[in-house]
């Protein structure tokens, strides 16, 4: 066994690569020079934001807006001289960090905060032949992953769920019933007026959700014109139609769209009907802050007449913006005020219109931005497991683990439960590699469904290749033809706008695809799927599974709408029995002082709980 000395003697040398020096990367520098780890090299390519300062601890207010790779590291040799702390204020993605890069060192340690990264650091780690260990934290929960090439599972090897909850489109479009679903049409706005067009982001009432009896035979004045047809032409279009008149604009968007709605008699028979509202109406009832002044004013509930100065405010601002930067496309930025105040504002209004609770621009920025809160004391147990588990990696010792912190599962299965509020540690050995994972696998194959005459060869490259498969410099080659479909170095931009048939890109076509830079080649498989439209396009690891996951989808929406059916039994269950419980206890009080301390102790926690779970939903 070997001695004390020369544990800390591997541990001296051993040259660490720690990726993310943010929540968990502070907390994980700090405990690797304390352990005595003398090689660390730290990239990041983040400046410090005053809202970090509650928890990535090494910086002070001194240093917001300075590099946080750079400060960490100056930190941190403050209290440890010794330390041989390098690094580079850049992203990981950057070509100079190849795989004769991570090569250069033992172990790679992820700190990272996005899944884009942690893909492409694992494909890094996978093509250098270097472990990994992989770390996360999500507001009370918490998980280390020990990867090593042919005997874990690597990153990518399960799929992971959308970090990004959806909602049915025509929830957002028709039938809000709560406010996030007007902030995600808020957002979808933005998009259509001042940002990338997305067809799936459309804002309009669904015309599809139309009744057969036609609705607007009851139209009754010229005024309805307007409304018989949304948007006919695009939201853009129609605002460049009018330049971008934040009046017309408006009334469009909140009169015109709403009065359409609400005649669409079959939505509205067990719900209650919006309230149209023109920008006239809106900007003399009641008080009014001026734009500058419901800037500052964040955590106050805006007036409707405030939300429509706010909106034609924000709309003057952005098309000034665009029109200073035409080459620029606007994107949704939860840290840039305007936008943020035109969302809120948009927000909130339709939320007014379909009687729904108007929020505060703070609270909106939480949801728009699917914030859930860092909490300090996760990051300092995931940055301690990531240690502990370095240590034993290259003390030899076969026992890696993988970690979580979790909330234990409540054996009564109810949802209002104490055990929430507590953080359970977990661990278990990794699972082994996913023989069929296109990263780690021999058999590294993808089946692409798509409709091969509506989607491009650009699409393909963007949509298919660089965001959902995390590529970041495809070449692309037709295995049956042999011709060359994408070329990283340019030759192909003649054909990004061709269609994948117009290049004999059909059913049972299959592309090679080779990222140089990740070190990676992947077997694309086409295969066609009609009803598809545009680049739409859906993806599966093998054919069979995509039978399985239809059939899950499907299972999934029966069980969606018995729980629909349940909870309202549910929900009426739960008031009884509360109701009870009340009672129960006004009868204990009465006959003794000591429960009663211990029932406004329990009340505390459970109203603790519930504020937790709402901000988990979220997610
Ligand atoms: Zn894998």
């Amino acid at each position: 066994m070997p001695s004390w000395k020369e544990k800390h003697g591997k541990i001296q040398t051993t040259k660490l690569l720690v990726v993310g020096a943010g929540g968990i990367g502070c907390e994980l520098l700090k405990n690797l020079a304390a352990t005595g780890f003398q090689n660390v090299h730290v990239i990041d390519l983040d400046t410090i934001d005053i809202s970090n300062l509650n928890r990535q601890f090494l910086f002070r207010k001194e240093h917001v807006s300075s590099s946080k790779a750079e400060i960490a590291t100056k930190v941190v040799k403050q209290f440890c001289p010794s330390i041989n702390l390098g690094f580079d204020h850049a992203s990981i993605f950057e070509e100079e960090f190849n795989v004769e890069f991570f090569k250069k060192f033992d172990m790679v340690l992820n700190a990272l905060d996005n899944k884009k990264a942690r893909n492409h650091v694992n494909r890094m780690c996978h093509a250098a032949n270097k472990p990994l260990i992989e770390s996360g934290s999500s507001g009370y929960f918490g998980q280390v992953q020990v990867i090593m090439r042919g005997k874990t599972e690597c990153y990518e090897c399960q799929e992971k769920p959308a970090s990004q909850k959806t909602f049915p489109g025509c929830t957002i479009r028709n039938t809000p019933s709560e406010h996030i679903h007007c902030t995600v049409w808020a957002k979808h706005v933005f998009n259509q007026l001042f940002g990338e067009v997305d067809i799936d982001d459309d804002v309009s009432p669904d015309m599809e959700a139309e009744d057969t009896e036609n609705p607007n035979e009851t139209g009754n004045s010229q005024d309805d014109e307007a409304a018989k047809e949304p948007a006919p032409i695009g939201t853009r279009k129609w605002a460049e139609s009018v330049n971008f008149d934040a009046a017309k604009v408006f009334d469009k968007l909140f009169f015109q769209d709403i009065q359409y709605l609400v005649k669409m008699d079959h939505l509205w028979k067990q719900r209650k009907p919006p309230t149209p509202l023109s920008f006239a109406v809106a900007t003399t009832t009641g008080e009014s802050l001026s734009f500058a002044d419901a800037q500052n004013k964040d955590t106050s509930i805006w007036s409707i007449a405030t939300c429509a100065n706010v909106f034609a405010g924000c709309v003057r601002e952005l098309l000034k913006e665009i029109k200073l930067n035409p080459d620029v496309t606007l994107s949704f930025d939860k840290d840039h005020p305007i936008i943020m105040a035109f969302v809120a504002a948009c927000a909130n209004v339709r939320a007014h219109l379909f009687s729904i609770h108007t929020k505060t621009m703070f609270e909106i920025k939480a949801m728009a931005g699917n914030i859930i809160p860092a909490i300090a004391s996760t990051n300092a147990i995931v940055a301690g497991m990531i240690v502990t588990e370095a240590v034993k990696m290259i003390d030899g010792n076969a026992d890696v683990k993988s970690s979580f912190i979790r909330n234990q599962p409540n054996p009564r299965g109810k949802k209002l439960s104490l055990n929430r509020l507590f953080q359970i540690f977990l661990e278990g050995a990794p699972y082994p590699p996913n023989p069929k994972c296109y990263v780690c696998s021999e058999t590294r194959e993808v089946f692409i469904y798509v409709n091969p005459a509506e989607m491009t060869v650009g699409a393909l490259r963007d949509k298919v290749l660089m965001q959902e498969l995390n590529m970041l410099q495809p070449d692309v080659m037709d295995t049956n033809t042999a011709n060359v479909v994408l070329s990283s170095d340019g030759d192909t931009d003649s054909l990004l706008p061709k269609k994948l048939s117009e290049i004999s890109i059909e059913d049972g076509a299959i592309l090679t695809c080779d990222d140089f830079m990740q070190d990676m080649v992947l077997k694309l498989f086409i295969r066609r799927a009609n009803h598809l439209r545009g680049d739409n396009f859906e993806i599966a690891r093998s054919d069979k599974e995509k039978d399985e996951e239809e059939a899950r989808k499907k299972e999934q929406e029966k069980h969606r709408l018995e729980e629909a059916e349940n909870k309202e039994k549910l929900e009426t269950d739960h008031k009884s029995e509360e109701e009870e419980r009340r009672k129960r206890k006004v009868d204990e009080k009465e006959s003794s002082e000591e429960p009663d301390v211990k029932r406004t102790k329990v009340e505390e926690k459970t109203g603790g709980e519930e504020n937790e779970n709402k901000i988990l939903a979220m997610e």
